[in-house]
């Protein structure tokens, strides 16, 4: 974020939420946030064109938090979005935000396995819903999701959700909604049936534009020419900058198989990600990634939309994509939120037009680097920083990662630089845990309790 950014302070939020931004290291407003914030904050319809990775979530989050009624346990609050992935990426960013106050409750609602759990947590009481429009239209229908008191309603990435469903279902959903209330619609595209979707559920919506180039200002972005064979490139470029971590993006996922292949050879271990892998295998591998168990995931388009993998020092495209508004969508899974970040892209004669069409639409000059300047790769190192355990309890058993990390450090004896991140499911937990001591963590947890309980923990 440039030093003019403005901090929280000037849109007016209360005191304990200013201090827990702090505590999250949000100091300066990314620019969705500030110049969308005082329409979000004084309740007008808000429209915010802008991609993953522009600090939209906090945006509207905040906008929620602030005009929450915590007395009030019916849901004041409902988050469409696309999938279930961003469903929880969504809830545990209002979770964060919302670590001001203790007793916030945010429930996703997006299918699987633990779906009659999240009815029992609904009919308990939830001030704020996140969840996929399917799901939500069965249980409004079925009238265990009441909405009468819904102050906010928000789309989030609407494009996504339109090619999922249409403008009538997000309309029906919508119908079950007070008419008074706020509606905030993000998309990173505006097709016109996004132009309808606003017309009919909104009123003098304020919009703001935050643009490509913007976004991927703080992303310095490298092309190689490469002639047929594109392996040994890709050697390369790992061999000279060796990232902390990195998505390597092909265009299929007969490559992506090929890439992770290649990898193997070298012995370097990375994680693959596709839309044919089941959700919950789906889950584990970000998690495993976003936690520095591995430290490369090789991936299709899937994962350049929509997932917040924080941290991701470098982004390779293996192979250029089809159209530049997914170049933009990949390169921006590193530089999030103003960080920077690197983007390398491999390129063939035949894929020169599309290079063409990136640089013009981001008026950036693609200049080609020499592969030969790049050391020649002998033997490449990535070892990952930590490995994975699975925990057999989640939200469901009132588990909050302090009790994780409590046990790990008060019982087990880590010390918390032993401890990295800890994911917290609605019926499963993960903790990273530094590769020496994984043996030690696992023989404790399963000896002792969490939280007063007995739980199978192993290495996930
Ligand atoms: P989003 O565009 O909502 O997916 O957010 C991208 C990432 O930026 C998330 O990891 C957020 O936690 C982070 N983020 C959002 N706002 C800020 C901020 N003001 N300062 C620092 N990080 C932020």
């Amino acid at each position: 974020m440039s030093d003019t950014s403005k901090d929280f302070k000037s849109v007016g939020l209360s005191k304990p939420m200013l201090e827990n931004l702090k505590s999250l290291g949000y100091f300066k407003m990314t620019p969705i946030q500030e110049k969308g914030l005082p329409f979000i904050l004084s309740n007008r319809d808000f429209i915010g064109q802008a991609n993953t990775g522009s600090g939209k979530t906090a945006a509207f989050a905040l906008g929620i938090l602030a005009k929450l009624d915590l007395t009030n346990h019916m849901p004041q609050a409902l988050v469409l979005v696309p999938t279930r992935e961003l469903a929880e990426q969504v809830a545990g960013e209002i979770r964060r935000l919302g670590r001001f106050t203790s007793n916030i409750k945010v429930l996703t609602i997006s299918g699987g396995v633990e779906e009659h759990h999240k009815i029992k947590s609904l009919r308990q009481g939830a001030h704020i819903v996140v969840g996929t429009p399917g799901r939500i239209t069965k249980l409004l229908k079925t009238g265990v999701l009441i909405t009468c008191d819904l102050k906010v309603l928000v789309l989030d990435e609407a494009d996504r959700l339109l090619e999922m469903g249409t403008v009538a279902e997000i309309n029906h959903i919508a119908s079950f909604t007070p008419t008074d209330r706020q509606t905030m619609l993000f998309s990173a595209t505006f097709p016109n049936g996004i132009k309808t979707l606003s017309a009919s559920l909104q009123e003098d919506a304020a919009q703001v534009t935050i643009d490509s180039q913007h976004q991927t200002g703080t992303i310095k972005q490298l092309f190689f020419k490469v002639e047929n064979e594109k392996n040994d490139a890709l050697l390369r470029l790992l061999a000279h900058y060796c990232p902390q971590s990195c998505i390597i993006f092909c265009n299929s996922r007969e490559t992506c198989n090929k890439v992770a292949g290649l990898l193997r050879t070298k012995k370097i271990d990375s994680l693959q990600i596709h839309s044919d892998l089941e959700q919950q295998e789906r889950t584990l591998i970000l998690i495993k990634f976003d936690n520095k168990s591995c430290r490369i995931m090789v991936a299709t388009d899937l994962a350049s939309r929509g997932l917040d993998v924080k941290n991701v020092s470098m982004v390779i495209n293996y192979d250029l994509p089809s159209d530049h508004e997914l170049y933009v969508h990949r390169i921006g899974r590193t530089g999030r939120a103003g960080q920077e970040g690197i983007a390398l892209s491999l390129y063939t004669h035949q894929e020169r037009a599309i290079l063409r069409t990136i640089g013009e639409y981001l008026k950036i000059d693609c200049a080609t680097m020499d592969l030969n300047s790049l050391k020649k790769f002998k033997d490449i190192v990535m070892r990952p920083f930590m490995s994975t355990i699975y925990i057999s309890g989640g939200r469901k058993d009132n588990i909050r990662p302090g009790d994780i990390l409590g046990a790990l450090t008060k019982d087990a004896g880590l010390k918390p630089e032993e401890v990295g991140k800890i994911h917290i499911l609605e019926v499963n937990s993960y903790a990273a845990i530094s590769h020496d001591r994984l043996e030690h963590a696992i023989g404790h947890l399963n000896a002792g309790k969490i939280k007063g309980k007995k739980f199978r923990v192993g290495k996930a």
